[in-house]
């Protein structure tokens, strides 16, 4: 049993140390509030895989002095270059690097997740009013009078954290969400994602660039883009695929892979065959929660409102949320219901567009033919500065709350 000291100010308690959980517990730990965040896993690494931080999430994370450490380790692509698949035909090119930091004030970062996950545990890490206690999953949770209080599997045997607030931040299958009434499962959204790394001298030189490529095909797009210094080059593909088992990540097979992006550019094949290991993860979603909050406690990041990644911004969003939550409470300290429902009532909209976003992109992403010409044909209308302008909306986000 965990227990504040008496008049010791009860922590916050965090459910999950993922980018929502850390980027929170950095935030309010920065502030002066008492935080314990209680993480399932042993150790918090990330496999191999790449995130894409746009301005509006690099922006709240250089705000709170990582930019040091993300300059070191992530890149900055200088462009995004959207293609066919099939065909090759380029469609659009949107300028990145310095372009995205003079229009938006803020870099469009690509990073190893493992590594943005060393950076954020590293600063939770300097604050002594953070405690981290891994290798506890969250069991069920409940208010009683003001205090939220958490039961945990510690291995060896049940255990109890009390606290003046409690923040699932612990992901798609949160267990958080049972304590505010949700009970509704996530569900196969029909799209599974293939990930892998390829070392630079391993893959085609066409992909040595400083570049974000997209390539768009019949129920399939490919997005990949280099790390660490341009080391190594993270591709993504996403394929619809309604008969695929809904399971979590599994190793994928190259050969059912490669027969699945028959007639595809011959380029990316060559890409493709440079993957040592793919990871497969079905994506699943769910209809939105009915709600975030009940009393004292609250859910954020994928918890609270899972996106399918089509625009690459679940990570972003999360980071988002954490910097409207922290904002919430610092203006209503000593009211922490409050500020849980102001969050919501902020971050429903914000939320529900980016959701809506990621979905209508995944339609226009895997469009079959013939309808994709007409995709082809606006997109190349659109031209790079009329595809920043279409997510200028998104990439201009500040934490005005
Ligand atoms: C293929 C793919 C590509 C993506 N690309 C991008 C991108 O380029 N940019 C972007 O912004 N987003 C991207 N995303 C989305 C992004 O990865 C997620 O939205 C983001 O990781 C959500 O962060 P989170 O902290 O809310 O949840 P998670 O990262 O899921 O973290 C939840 C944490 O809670 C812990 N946990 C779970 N249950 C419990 C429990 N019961 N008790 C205690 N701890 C628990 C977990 O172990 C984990 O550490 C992508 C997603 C996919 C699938």
């Amino acid at each position: 049993m965990s227990a504040p000291a008496a008049g010791a100010e009860p922590p916050i308690l965090i459910a999950g140390a993922g980018v929502a959980g850390l980027t929170l517990a950095l935030m309010l730990g920065r502030a002066g509030r008492p935080v314990t965040v209680i993480e399932k896993r042993t150790r918090v690494e990330e496999i191999g895989a790449g995130i894409q931080l746009s301005p509006n999430a690099s922006r709240v994370l250089l705000s709170l002095g990582l930019g040091q450490a993300l300059a070191r380790a992530a890149g900055e692509p200088e462009r995004l270059v959207v293609r066919r698949g099939i065909g090759a035909g380029r469609l659009t090119e949107m300028k990145l690097g310095r372009t995205m930091r003079d229009r938006f004030g803020a870099p469009y970062y690509v990073v190893h997740r493992g590594d943005l996950q060393t950076i954020l545990l590293d600063a939770v890490r300097s604050l002594p009013q953070v405690r981290l206690v891994f290798g506890r999953g969250v069991v069920s949770a409940d208010t009683e009078g003001d205090e939220a209080v958490v039961s945990v599997d510690a291995g060896a045997g049940p255990e109890t954290h009390r606290g003046s607030a409690l923040v699932g931040a612990d992901g798609l299958w949160s267990r958080v969400a049972h304590a505010i009434g949700d009970h509704s499962e996530a569900e196969f959204s029909g799209y599974v994602a293939w990930r892998g790394l390829v070392p630079v001298d391993k893959a085609p030189p066409a992909f040595h660039k400083q570049e974000t490529g997209l390539w768009l095909g019949p129920n399939a797009h490919v997005v990949h883009y280099p790390l660490r210094g341009g080391k190594l080059v993270n591709v993504v593909a996403v394929i619809s695929d309604s008969n695929s088992e809904p399971g979590w990540s599994r190793p994928g097979d190259p050969a059912l892979f490669q027969r699945r992006f028959r007639g595809w550019s011959p380029e990316l094949k060559a890409l493709f065959e440079a993957v040592g290991e793919w990871q497969v993860w079905s994506l699943f979603d769910r209809a939105p929660r009915e709600r975030w909050v009940s009393g004292r406690v609250g859910l954020i990041g994928d918890a609270a409102h899972p996106l399918l990644p089509f625009l690459a911004q679940g990570g972003a969003c999360a980071i988002e949320d954490a910097a409207i939550l922290s904002a919430r409470i610092a203006a209503t300290p000593d009211d922490l219901p409050a500020a849980l429902r102001a969050f919501e009532t902020i971050r429903r909209p914000r939320a529900a567009a980016l959701q809506n976003a990621g979905r209508a992109n995944g339609r226009i992403y895997h469009m079959p033919e013939p309808l994709a010409l007409a995709r082809d044909f606006v997109m190349r209308r659109m031209g790079g500065e009329g595809l920043m302008n279409r997510y200028a909306w998104l990439y201009e986000w500040t934490p005005t709350a």
